[in-house]
Protein backbone atom coordinates (compact mmCIF):
# COMPACT_ATOMS: atom_id res chain seq x y z
CA UNK A 1 0.00 0.00 0.00
CA UNK A 2 1.22 3.27 -0.75
CA UNK A 3 -0.60 6.54 0.89
CA UNK A 4 -0.54 8.79 -2.16
CA UNK A 5 -2.64 5.65 -3.84
CA UNK A 6 -5.09 5.59 -1.05
CA UNK A 7 -5.17 9.12 -1.78
CA UNK A 8 -6.51 9.13 -5.10
CA UNK A 9 -8.32 5.94 -4.55
CA UNK A 10 -10.14 7.42 -1.96
CA UNK A 11 -11.23 10.80 -4.38
CA UNK A 12 -11.84 8.53 -6.90
CA UNK A 13 -14.69 6.43 -5.34
CA UNK A 14 -15.11 8.16 -1.92
CA UNK A 15 -14.55 5.45 -0.13
CA UNK A 16 -11.43 3.59 1.92
CA UNK A 17 -11.76 0.59 4.23
CA UNK A 18 -10.91 0.82 7.72
CA UNK A 19 -7.38 -0.58 7.64
CA UNK A 20 -7.03 1.91 4.52
CA UNK A 21 -7.71 4.90 6.71
CA UNK A 22 -5.49 3.61 9.30
CA UNK A 23 -2.64 3.61 6.81
CA UNK A 24 -3.24 7.10 6.05
CA UNK A 25 -3.65 8.07 9.68
CA UNK A 26 -0.21 6.18 10.21
CA UNK A 27 2.34 7.40 7.43
CA UNK A 28 1.35 10.17 5.68
CA UNK A 29 3.74 12.51 4.70
CA UNK A 30 3.35 16.69 4.87
CA UNK A 31 3.57 16.41 1.28
CA UNK A 32 1.10 13.81 0.65
CA UNK A 33 -1.31 15.83 3.17
CA UNK A 34 -0.78 18.74 0.39
CA UNK A 35 -1.89 16.08 -2.30
CA UNK A 36 -5.06 15.41 -0.01
CA UNK A 37 -6.02 18.85 1.05
CA UNK A 38 -6.36 19.97 -2.88
CA UNK A 39 -8.51 16.90 -3.52
CA UNK A 40 -10.90 17.83 -0.20
CA UNK A 41 -11.07 21.66 -1.34
CA UNK A 42 -11.43 20.13 -4.50
CA UNK A 43 -14.53 18.44 -3.64
CA UNK A 44 -15.99 21.19 -1.78
CA UNK A 45 -15.81 22.95 -4.64
CA UNK A 46 -17.49 20.75 -6.91
CA UNK A 47 -20.87 20.86 -4.67
CA UNK A 48 -20.48 24.25 -3.08
CA UNK A 49 -18.42 26.32 -5.49
CA UNK A 50 -16.49 29.28 -3.38
CA UNK A 51 -19.10 29.98 -0.76
CA UNK A 52 -19.10 29.32 3.05
CA UNK A 53 -22.72 29.36 4.82
CA UNK A 54 -22.74 31.18 7.76
CA UNK A 55 -25.26 30.25 10.36
CA UNK A 56 -26.04 32.40 14.13
CA UNK A 57 -25.05 30.19 17.14
CA UNK A 58 -27.57 30.77 20.21
CA UNK A 59 -26.16 29.23 23.08
CA UNK A 60 -29.50 29.30 25.08
CA UNK A 61 -29.18 27.58 28.42
CA UNK A 62 -25.57 26.02 30.26
CA UNK A 63 -27.76 24.05 32.42
CA UNK A 64 -27.00 20.04 31.82
CA UNK A 65 -27.87 17.26 34.07
CA UNK A 66 -24.87 15.25 32.44
CA UNK A 67 -21.31 14.92 33.17
CA UNK A 68 -19.31 14.34 30.22
CA UNK A 69 -15.30 14.13 31.44
CA UNK A 70 -14.33 16.67 29.02
CA UNK A 71 -17.15 19.47 28.90
CA UNK A 72 -16.97 22.39 30.74
CA UNK A 73 -20.77 22.42 31.58
CA UNK A 74 -21.25 19.24 33.29
CA UNK A 75 -23.18 19.02 36.44
CA UNK A 76 -20.35 18.49 38.49
CA UNK A 77 -18.85 21.28 37.53
CA UNK A 78 -19.72 23.60 40.43
CA UNK A 79 -17.94 26.51 39.39
CA UNK A 80 -19.76 27.15 36.26
CA UNK A 81 -21.90 29.97 36.61
CA UNK A 82 -25.39 28.83 35.13
CA UNK A 83 -28.18 30.42 32.70
CA UNK A 84 -30.85 30.01 30.91
CA UNK A 85 -32.22 32.35 28.07
CA UNK A 86 -35.88 33.13 27.71
CA UNK A 87 -38.17 32.49 24.96
CA UNK A 88 -38.10 36.41 24.56
CA UNK A 89 -34.26 36.69 24.89
CA UNK A 90 -34.01 33.82 22.11
CA UNK A 91 -36.54 35.54 19.84
CA UNK A 92 -34.54 39.03 20.30
CA UNK A 93 -30.97 36.70 19.50
CA UNK A 94 -32.68 35.95 16.32
CA UNK A 95 -34.30 39.18 15.70
CA UNK A 96 -30.88 40.69 15.63
CA UNK A 97 -29.69 37.86 13.65
CA UNK A 98 -32.25 38.37 10.80
CA UNK A 99 -31.48 41.66 10.73
CA UNK A 100 -27.52 40.83 10.26
CA UNK A 101 -28.83 38.34 7.26
CA UNK A 102 -28.68 35.33 8.98
CA UNK A 103 -31.64 32.30 7.79
CA UNK A 104 -30.42 29.49 9.78
CA UNK A 105 -30.62 30.11 13.86
CA UNK A 106 -28.77 26.84 15.85
CA UNK A 107 -30.19 26.39 19.50
CA UNK A 108 -27.94 25.01 21.09
CA UNK A 109 -27.71 23.83 24.85
CA UNK A 110 -27.35 21.22 27.95
CA UNK A 111 -29.03 18.71 28.44
CA UNK A 112 -31.83 20.92 30.46
CA UNK A 113 -35.05 19.29 31.86
CA UNK A 114 -36.48 23.12 31.79
CA UNK A 115 -36.57 23.06 27.90
CA UNK A 116 -39.46 20.32 27.75
CA UNK A 117 -40.91 19.20 24.73
CA UNK A 118 -43.61 22.00 25.53
CA UNK A 119 -41.53 24.70 26.43
CA UNK A 120 -39.06 23.75 22.75
CA UNK A 121 -42.07 23.16 20.78
CA UNK A 122 -43.62 27.07 21.70
CA UNK A 123 -39.84 28.60 20.99
CA UNK A 124 -39.49 26.76 18.03
CA UNK A 125 -42.59 27.36 16.30
CA UNK A 126 -42.61 30.95 17.13
CA UNK A 127 -39.67 31.64 15.52
CA UNK A 128 -40.79 29.80 12.35
CA UNK A 129 -43.88 31.16 12.40
CA UNK A 130 -42.74 34.89 12.54
CA UNK A 131 -39.49 34.20 10.21
CA UNK A 132 -40.75 31.90 7.41
CA UNK A 133 -37.96 31.96 5.46
CA UNK A 134 -35.43 30.29 7.87
CA UNK A 135 -34.26 26.87 9.47
CA UNK A 136 -33.83 26.02 12.38
CA UNK A 137 -31.36 23.70 14.11
CA UNK A 138 -31.28 22.30 17.34
CA UNK A 139 -28.43 21.00 19.34
CA UNK A 140 -29.81 19.87 23.14
CA UNK A 141 -28.44 15.79 23.15
CA UNK A 142 -30.51 12.83 23.58
CA UNK A 143 -33.75 12.68 24.22
CA UNK A 144 -36.63 10.29 23.57
CA UNK A 145 -38.01 9.52 19.93
CA UNK A 146 -41.49 11.30 20.91
CA UNK A 147 -39.72 14.46 21.70
CA UNK A 148 -37.82 14.44 18.79
CA UNK A 149 -40.72 14.09 16.78
CA UNK A 150 -42.92 17.01 18.33
CA UNK A 151 -39.36 18.94 17.78
CA UNK A 152 -39.72 17.90 13.93
CA UNK A 153 -43.38 19.06 13.95
CA UNK A 154 -42.76 22.19 15.32
CA UNK A 155 -41.16 23.19 12.18
CA UNK A 156 -36.98 22.22 13.11
CA UNK A 157 -35.24 21.24 10.11
CA UNK A 158 -31.86 19.88 11.40
CA UNK A 159 -30.67 18.52 14.69
CA UNK A 160 -26.83 17.95 15.23
CA UNK A 161 -25.73 15.65 17.78
CA UNK A 162 -22.34 14.32 17.94
CA UNK A 163 -21.40 11.08 18.19
CA UNK A 164 -17.78 12.41 20.05
CA UNK A 165 -16.29 9.22 19.35
CA UNK A 166 -17.25 5.73 17.22
CA UNK A 167 -15.67 3.20 19.94
CA UNK A 168 -17.49 2.58 22.62
CA UNK A 169 -14.86 1.68 25.45
CA UNK A 170 -13.48 4.86 24.10
CA UNK A 171 -17.15 6.45 24.07
CA UNK A 172 -17.90 4.74 27.96
CA UNK A 173 -14.82 6.18 29.72
CA UNK A 174 -15.21 9.86 28.70
CA UNK A 175 -19.04 9.54 29.45
CA UNK A 176 -20.61 8.62 32.55
CA UNK A 177 -23.90 6.94 32.37
CA UNK A 178 -24.05 7.37 28.71
CA UNK A 179 -23.68 4.65 26.08
CA UNK A 180 -22.69 4.67 22.56
CA UNK A 181 -25.20 2.73 21.12
CA UNK A 182 -28.16 4.99 22.33
CA UNK A 183 -25.93 8.08 20.93
CA UNK A 184 -26.02 6.11 17.49
CA UNK A 185 -29.41 5.09 18.00
CA UNK A 186 -31.14 8.79 18.71
CA UNK A 187 -28.63 9.67 15.64
CA UNK A 188 -30.88 7.01 12.96
CA UNK A 189 -33.62 8.18 14.71
CA UNK A 190 -33.33 11.50 13.59
CA UNK A 191 -32.17 11.14 10.48
CA UNK A 192 -35.23 8.35 10.01
CA UNK A 193 -37.64 11.07 10.99
CA UNK A 194 -36.64 13.96 8.53
CA UNK A 195 -34.33 16.18 10.00
CA UNK A 196 -30.98 17.11 8.30
CA UNK A 197 -28.85 15.47 10.53
CA UNK A 198 -25.10 16.39 11.81
CA UNK A 199 -23.05 13.85 13.84
CA UNK A 200 -19.54 14.60 14.69
CA UNK A 201 -16.38 13.83 16.67
CA UNK A 202 -13.73 15.31 18.89
CA UNK A 203 -9.77 14.85 17.87
CA UNK A 204 -7.43 14.41 20.50
CA UNK A 205 -9.76 13.09 23.28
CA UNK A 206 -6.92 11.27 25.72
CA UNK A 207 -6.92 7.33 24.62
CA UNK A 208 -7.48 7.76 20.96
CA UNK A 209 -5.82 6.03 18.26
CA UNK A 210 -5.30 6.27 14.73
CA UNK A 211 -7.21 2.91 14.87
CA UNK A 212 -10.43 4.58 16.40
CA UNK A 213 -10.17 7.87 14.52
CA UNK A 214 -10.87 5.38 11.18
CA UNK A 215 -13.78 3.71 13.28
CA UNK A 216 -15.09 7.25 13.30
CA UNK A 217 -14.66 7.70 9.18
CA UNK A 218 -16.59 4.15 8.78
CA UNK A 219 -19.29 5.20 11.16
CA UNK A 220 -20.32 8.63 9.19
CA UNK A 221 -20.05 6.76 6.04
CA UNK A 222 -22.32 4.44 6.99
CA UNK A 223 -24.48 7.10 8.64
CA UNK A 224 -24.22 9.58 6.20
CA UNK A 225 -25.63 12.47 7.70
CA UNK A 226 -25.44 15.87 6.29
CA UNK A 227 -22.98 17.43 8.61
CA UNK A 228 -20.10 16.66 10.41
CA UNK A 229 -18.66 18.70 13.47
CA UNK A 230 -15.32 17.94 13.63
CA UNK A 231 -13.34 19.80 16.25
CA UNK A 232 -10.13 19.38 18.52
CA UNK A 233 -10.64 18.11 22.17
CA UNK A 234 -9.87 21.85 24.07
CA UNK A 235 -9.16 20.77 27.94
CA UNK A 236 -10.77 22.74 30.89
CA UNK A 237 -9.14 22.40 33.98
CA UNK A 238 -12.44 22.72 36.00
CA UNK A 239 -13.37 18.76 34.84
CA UNK A 240 -11.84 15.25 34.80
CA UNK A 241 -10.32 15.25 31.86
CA UNK A 242 -8.20 18.77 32.73
CA UNK A 243 -5.07 17.36 32.93
CA UNK A 244 -4.92 15.83 29.68
CA UNK A 245 -2.73 16.93 26.61
CA UNK A 246 -5.66 18.17 23.54
CA UNK A 247 -6.04 17.78 20.30
CA UNK A 248 -4.31 19.65 17.13
CA UNK A 249 -5.22 21.69 14.65
CA UNK A 250 -3.28 19.88 12.18
CA UNK A 251 -4.85 16.42 13.40
CA UNK A 252 -7.99 17.86 12.83
CA UNK A 253 -7.66 19.58 9.62
CA UNK A 254 -6.50 15.83 8.53
CA UNK A 255 -9.80 14.18 9.55
CA UNK A 256 -11.93 17.30 8.19
CA UNK A 257 -10.22 16.48 4.42
CA UNK A 258 -10.82 13.00 5.30
CA UNK A 259 -14.34 13.39 5.87
CA UNK A 260 -15.01 15.72 2.95
CA UNK A 261 -13.66 12.76 0.64
CA UNK A 262 -15.94 10.37 2.56
CA UNK A 263 -18.54 12.55 2.13
CA UNK A 264 -18.46 14.66 -0.64
CA UNK A 265 -21.84 16.62 -0.04
CA UNK A 266 -21.39 16.96 3.62
CA UNK A 267 -21.84 20.42 5.44
CA UNK A 268 -18.52 20.71 7.41
CA UNK A 269 -18.03 23.55 9.83
CA UNK A 270 -14.77 25.30 10.49
CA UNK A 271 -15.57 25.28 14.57
CA UNK A 272 -14.90 27.57 17.31
CA UNK A 273 -12.70 24.90 18.76
CA UNK A 274 -10.30 25.17 15.97
CA UNK A 275 -9.75 28.98 16.34
CA UNK A 276 -9.74 28.73 19.69
CA UNK A 277 -6.58 27.20 19.48
CA UNK A 278 -5.31 29.01 16.20
CA UNK A 279 -6.27 32.43 15.53
CA UNK A 280 -5.98 30.79 11.84
CA UNK A 281 -7.54 27.96 12.27
CA UNK A 282 -10.60 28.35 11.13
CA UNK A 283 -9.36 29.90 7.41
CA UNK A 284 -7.17 27.01 7.60
CA UNK A 285 -10.16 24.50 8.03
CA UNK A 286 -11.75 26.15 5.15
CA UNK A 287 -8.67 25.86 2.89
CA UNK A 288 -9.41 22.00 3.34
CA UNK A 289 -13.31 21.68 2.51
CA UNK A 290 -14.98 22.94 5.90
CA UNK A 291 -17.94 25.19 4.21
CA UNK A 292 -19.69 26.53 7.32
CA UNK A 293 -19.16 28.93 9.81
CA UNK A 294 -21.29 29.28 13.24
CA UNK A 295 -21.01 33.30 14.38
CA UNK A 296 -22.49 33.68 17.77
CA UNK A 297 -25.59 35.58 18.47
CA UNK A 298 -26.25 34.98 22.27
CA UNK A 299 -26.14 38.00 23.90
CA UNK A 300 -22.86 39.04 25.18
CA UNK A 301 -23.24 39.08 29.16
CA UNK A 302 -23.47 34.99 28.64
CA UNK A 303 -20.70 34.11 26.62
CA UNK A 304 -18.06 33.48 29.39
CA UNK A 305 -20.64 31.42 30.95
CA UNK A 306 -20.78 28.56 27.74
CA UNK A 307 -17.37 27.54 28.47
CA UNK A 308 -17.06 23.63 27.27
CA UNK A 309 -13.20 24.59 27.10
CA UNK A 310 -11.09 27.12 28.21
CA UNK A 311 -10.05 30.14 26.59
CA UNK A 312 -12.69 29.82 24.15
CA UNK A 313 -12.79 32.94 21.92
CA UNK A 314 -15.52 35.40 20.66
CA UNK A 315 -17.08 35.78 24.32
CA UNK A 316 -17.15 39.52 24.51
CA UNK A 317 -17.95 40.52 20.72
CA UNK A 318 -21.48 41.72 19.50
CA UNK A 319 -23.17 39.89 17.04
CA UNK A 320 -22.60 42.30 14.59
CA UNK A 321 -18.90 42.11 15.30
CA UNK A 322 -18.62 38.94 14.94
CA UNK A 323 -20.27 38.76 11.62
CA UNK A 324 -18.43 41.02 10.42
CA UNK A 325 -15.18 39.07 11.62
CA UNK A 326 -16.17 36.02 10.57
CA UNK A 327 -16.97 37.39 6.86
CA UNK A 328 -13.56 39.05 6.53
CA UNK A 329 -12.20 35.99 7.73
CA UNK A 330 -13.66 34.31 4.79
CA UNK A 331 -12.84 37.02 2.25
CA UNK A 332 -9.11 36.57 3.49
CA UNK A 333 -8.70 32.82 1.89
CA UNK A 334 -10.67 33.62 -1.39
CA UNK A 335 -13.87 32.59 -0.41
CA UNK A 336 -17.60 34.11 -0.27
CA UNK A 337 -19.97 34.14 2.74
CA UNK A 338 -23.30 32.70 1.16
CA UNK A 339 -26.04 33.85 3.73
CA UNK A 340 -28.84 31.83 2.74
CA UNK A 341 -30.53 28.80 4.43
CA UNK A 342 -27.05 26.84 3.07
CA UNK A 343 -29.22 23.32 3.09
CA UNK A 344 -27.52 20.08 2.19
CA UNK A 345 -26.65 19.69 -1.81
CA UNK A 346 -30.04 18.50 -2.70
CA UNK A 347 -32.26 18.64 0.07
CA UNK A 348 -35.67 19.02 -0.27
CA UNK A 349 -37.42 22.18 1.47
N1 LIG B 1 -25.71 18.96 24.87
C1 LIG B 1 -25.64 18.86 23.46
C2 LIG B 1 -25.00 17.58 23.01
O1 LIG B 1 -24.61 16.79 23.84
O2 LIG B 1 -24.95 17.34 21.82
C3 LIG B 1 -25.00 20.05 22.79
C4 LIG B 1 -24.06 20.86 23.60
S1 LIG B 1 -22.47 20.12 23.78
C5 LIG B 1 -21.76 21.18 24.98
C6 LIG B 1 -21.72 20.57 22.22
C7 LIG B 1 -20.40 19.93 21.87
O3 LIG B 1 -19.35 20.56 22.58
C8 LIG B 1 -20.23 18.48 22.18
O4 LIG B 1 -20.80 17.70 21.18
C9 LIG B 1 -18.71 18.32 22.30
O5 LIG B 1 -18.15 17.69 21.15
C10 LIG B 1 -18.21 19.76 22.41
N2 LIG B 1 -17.33 19.93 23.58
C11 LIG B 1 -17.66 19.87 24.89
N3 LIG B 1 -16.57 19.99 25.66
C12 LIG B 1 -15.51 20.14 24.83
C13 LIG B 1 -14.10 20.29 25.03
N4 LIG B 1 -13.57 20.30 26.25
N5 LIG B 1 -13.32 20.41 23.94
C14 LIG B 1 -13.85 20.40 22.71
N6 LIG B 1 -15.17 20.25 22.45
C15 LIG B 1 -16.00 20.11 23.51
Amino acid sequence: MRVLDLIEKLNRENDLSKEELVFILDHITEEEKQVLYKYSLETKEKYYGDTVYMRGLIEFTNYCYRNCKYCGIRAEQSEAERYRLSKDQIMQCCDQGYWLGYRTFVLQGGEDPFFTDEVLVDIISSIKKRWKDVAVTVSIGERSEASYKKIREAGADRYLLRHETANSDLYESIHEDMSLASRKSCLYTLRDIGFQVGAGFMVGIPGQTNDILAEDLRFIKDLDPHMVGIGPFIPHEKTPLGGFKGGTVEDTLLMLALTRLMLPKVLLPSTTALGTLDNKGREKALKVGANVVMPNLSPTNVREKYELYQDKICTGDEAAHCRQCIEGRINSVGFNVDMGRGDYDGWRK
